[in-house]
């Protein structure tokens, strides 16, 4: 598959031109199918480097409603660097379609300025977990609209003692929704959250 027999939208495609990516990296090449097919949960074992981040910012950018300013899409990362990474991408994949907005928030920074981002409506959100629930207990963050749950990093996040903010921020999504975990290793602490929360998940390996 290319990235023009992909189906991404032109302004993406533009904007991947950009970014010098010539063809599909080989998880890139599995998740470009899944924009045809209603929204499906995906279990990933890939790692840094391989290509993961535009494997999932690419299909969700594509499938955000960007008329409405309701969160849409939620990735949730370990740390505030991947974070900031991520954003940075997403950003990039954006740049021609100035109606979606993609807000990072994470700890070690004032809250109150992510708040106010937060607060201008942004259809994505990326964020570290115990982040996502001071926003969300603030009132900043309502997750009742998520389509699109991506987990990266997963095995970081439950080796650093995210699990119960994981268990946490699952239960306030709603059901009806595609997750998508992306992980360099499968523990299995990750295969118990994805058997508890991932119901009939596709599974890729690259
Ligand atoms: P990631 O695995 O998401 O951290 O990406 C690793 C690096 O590969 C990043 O610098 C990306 O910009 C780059 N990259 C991602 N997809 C492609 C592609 N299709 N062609 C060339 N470079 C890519």
């Amino acid at each position: 598959i290319t990235f023009e027999e992909s189906g991404l939208k032109p302004e993406i495609l533009r904007a991947v031109a950009d970014m010098g990516f010539e063809n599909p990296t080989p998880v890139q090449a599995e998740t470009l199918p899944l924009l045809h097919e209603p929204p499906t949960n995906l279990i990933a074992l890939a790692q840094t480097g391989t290509g993961k981040t535009a494997a999932f910012g690419l299909p969700l950018i594509h499938r955000i409603d960007a008329s409405n300013k309701k969160t849409q899409a939620l990735v949730l990362c370990p740390t505030r660097e991947l974070c900031l990474q991520i954003t940075k991408d997403f950003e990039n994949y954006m740049k021609y379609l100035p109606k979606i907005a993609v807000t990072a928030i994470y700890g070690g920074a004032p809250i109150h300025t992510q708040e106010r981002q937060l607060n201008k409506g942004s259809q994505i959100v990326v964020g570290t977990p115990g982040r996502v629930i001071d926003m969300i207990k603030r009132g900043a963050l309502d997750l009742a609209n998520i389509e699109w749950f991506i987990l990266d990093e997963a095995d970081e996040m439950l080796n650093m003692g995210f699990k119960d903010d994981l268990e946490i921020i699952f239960n306030k999504t709603p059901s009806e929704k595609a997750t998508w975990l992306f992980s360099a290793t499968m523990p299995p602490r990750v295969e118990s959250i994805s058997k508890r929360y991932m119901k009939d998940a596709q599974r890729i390996a690259v």
